[in-house]
């Protein structure tokens, strides 16, 4: 509920990308205009109309009254024959061809000639009933008088052919539908379903992203040029006896370029560049992924030198031991990635295929995917720090119409922890709010309401929220500001504001400064500051609520983080059960005894209460300075840095972080 925005969460939501978008599909070959669709449904409607038409001459249905009404009796009856005991087809005699009735059915359109017939048609219920009534109706009627009755059983082959036909017409239609939707960008033919999907740029399909379109990243930049002189020019590297790496893996978190990146070297390099995604190798039929890694890598040696690039490498290149742990085994997916890892054997060093990966899950990976002579080449990526949060923001500002006043390293600035995707978002986002208040160009408020919608979310001032509420929000909020603006090491605050904003009912933001490092200090005094909401509502009102859990939550995860994983605490001492190989999340066993877990489980316990102890000793002895701020955020529900500032004196200068020389 009371959610205190500590830090700068990343968010990989819909990316506004300034950069012109490429033609998804550059080499598909032209469709053909008939489909076979309008094929079958032509075929079908010629089978029906014939159906219908067969064997169906101009006869009239008539009932048993009219039967025996006027035929019977007129003794105008030639003879019946009765079709596979349903139907009963009339012959009317010659005589009675121009007499009313018969005369509109026996000679229709004044026809010179009575039409042969049978030209009434009667459904029976039975053959039993139909010749019981036919006795009745004819009674005293002499034997050699009588209506001749015939029985006639009719195959009806064509209809049978149809029911026949029908079901393997409908299996073929629905095989072709499969085919088509599972190997789309090979054309429709079902022979194409093995073929790769991967996308192919070369001279005539250019990707439109250079690297002008990347900011920061020089580092990885400059590796990621590196590759394509290895393939414009080998020979230098060559003769010096130097291999050319067959695989190259861009690891790093979500919205941090990676694609962005490959798409620029596609957009400058000189060789073709194939782009595929790995969840695309994967299909419903087991075989397509192997096949299709087959066809990939067949083509890209036919086109060499040229560069292959798959992008989420992760949903075919995943540990094999883990995916049968968790998802039961997946035989499609190991069988793939035993393709591509036979494929990346199987050319030579120097054959001028490379092969360029991205992900985010680099602990994922199969080790054997990740060993020297695949992919041993790996470039981290890593959230941008404020100079290339900078950079990034002057390459997405470029296609806006902003104000004079923007400066993009304010914004960058005002954005740690943000990725490239995010600054990305942050700048579309602003421009939709500015269009939102019909503004002619996008100005610093714009910008800065698009950051809180983004950490935060939408602004929810119509959800209800009672008086009485609303004074415990305004009370935890403060409790927050004063704690963290007394205690050295917190973050900075910038605003706190009381306004309903996503989930949350109030929120305090905080400037993080970027360290590397983060003493045990700044730890303690962080969980205090996060504590600090629930201690001022037991401060102020004896009581505590709810609305403390998600503060609750985050303290409850650093706190076991200090000591489980930083070594933070006397009594578990300079361990660490942090897995960075991921390998640990497989096992089921914890990596501790029993009494370890149980000592860790108390220190949390410990450290949390202390922690709480500092929040609401500090409180207690500035509750006066607690009434004020909560008083005024009440009355404006947005206050500011100033206020605090009025209200608790200047902020004593953050200590800074001792220099340690950290040897990695
Ligand atoms: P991922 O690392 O998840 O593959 P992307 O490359 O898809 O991330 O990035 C998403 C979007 O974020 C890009 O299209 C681009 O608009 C923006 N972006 C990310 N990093 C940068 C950067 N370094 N410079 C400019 N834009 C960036």
């Amino acid at each position: 509920m009371v959610e205190e925005v500590k830090e700068y969460r990343a968010y990989r939501n819909t990316v506004a990308d300034p950069t012109p978008h490429t033609d998804p599909t550059p080499n598909k070959p032209p469709q053909s205009r008939v489909s076979p669709m309008m094929l079958y449904v032509l075929f079908m409607g010629i089978l029906i109309f014939t159906m219908y038409n067969s064997g169906n001459s101009a006869r009239q249905a008539t009932s048993w009254l009219e039967v025996e009404k006027y035929m019977l009796s007129r003794k105008a009856i030639d003879k019946i024959e009765v079709i596979n005991g349903e139907e009963a087809n009339i012959f009317i005699k010659k005589e009675f061809a121009d007499s009313l009735p018969f005369k509109d059915v026996m000679k229709p359109g004044n026809a010179k000639q009575a039409a042969p017939g049978p030209h009434y048609s009667l459904t029976i219920g039975s053959v039993e009933s139909f010749e019981h009534n036919l006795e009745q109706a004819q009674q005293g009627v002499p034997l050699d008088q009588r209506v001749e009755v015939v029985y006639i059983k009719q195959e009806n082959w064509f209809g049978n052919m149809i029911l026949w036909l029908f079901p393997i017409f409908l299996m073929v239609m629905f095989w072709q539908f499969l085919m088509r939707n599972a190997g789309a960008g090979g054309g429709s033919s079902i022979f194409s379903f093995g073929k790769s999907k991967a996308m192919l740029f070369d001279k005539e399909h250019k990707s439109k992203i250079t690297f002008n379109d990347v900011a920061g990243l020089e580092e990885a930049a400059m590796e990621v040029k590196e590759v394509v002189d290895f393939l414009k020019s080998p020979e230098a590297f060559t003769k010096l006896g130097a291999k050319i790496p067959k695989g190259v893996i861009l690891v790093g978190p979500p919205g941090t370029g990676k694609t962005l990146l490959a798409k620029a070297m596609a957009g400058e390099a000189q060789v073709p560049f194939f782009s595929m995604s790995g969840s695309e190798f994967v299909e419903m039929f087991v075989g397509v992924g192997a096949s299709r890694v087959r066809d990939l890598f067949k083509q890209a040696k036919e086109k060499a030198p040229c560069i292959i690039f798959i992008d989420e490498i992760d949903s075919i290149g995943q540990s094999r031991g883990k995916q049968a742990l968790f998802s039961g085994s997946n035989d499609e997916r190991e069988s793939t990635l035993n393709q591509l890892l036979t494929e990346m054997d199987g050319f030579e060093t120097n054959s001028g295929v490379i092969v360029l990966a991205a992900t985010n899950r680099a602990d994922l990976l199969d080790p054997a995917l990740i060993r020297p002579g695949r992919f041993d080449r790996h470039i981290y990526l890593e959230l941008p720090n404020i100079r290339d949060r900078e950079e990034i923001f002057k390459v997405h500002l470029r296609p806006l119409k902003i104000d004079q006043s923007i400066d993009p390293g304010f914004l960058a600035a005002q954005t740690p922890g943000f990725s490239g995707a995010d600054i990305a978002n942050v700048c579309n986002e602003a421009a939709l709010i500015a269009a939102r208040k019909k503004k002619e160009s996008i100005d610093r408020q714009d910008f800065l309401d698009a950051m809180d919608r983004i950490v935060a979310g939408l602004e929810k001032k119509s959800k209800i929220i009672s008086p009485e509420e609303k004074k415990i929000i305004a009370y935890h909020e403060s409790g927050h500001a004063i704690v963290s603006w007394l205690l050295p090491h917190v973050d900075p605050l910038i605003k706190v504001s009381i306004i309903p904003r996503g989930k949350s009912l109030g929120a305090a933001w905080y400037l993080p400064e970027e360290h590397q490092l983060k003493s045990a200090t700044a730890f303690s005094e962080h969980l205090s500051a996060i504590l600090a909401g629930r201690a001022a509502e037991e401060v102020t009102f004896g009581e505590v609520t709810s609305g403390a859990l998600d503060d609750l939550e985050k303290a409850t995860k650093e706190a076991y983080m200090m000591v489980a994983y930083y070594g933070f605490d006397k009594q578990i001492g300079n361990i660490s059960f942090y897995d960075s190989t991921g390998q640990q999340d497989t096992r089921l066993s914890k990596p501790y005894s029993e009494e370890t877990g149980k000592l860790i489980d108390a220190e949390v316990m410990k450290l949390i209460n202390d922690a709480y102890g500092q929040a609401k000793n500090i409180l207690v002895q500035q509750k006066e300075a607690l009434g004020k701020l909560a008083e005024r955020l009440l009355q404006k529900e947005v206050i500011f840095k100033e206020d605090l500032e009025e209200i608790l004196g200047k902020r004593s200068a953050p200590l800074k972080e001792v220099p340690v020389l950290h040897v990695v």
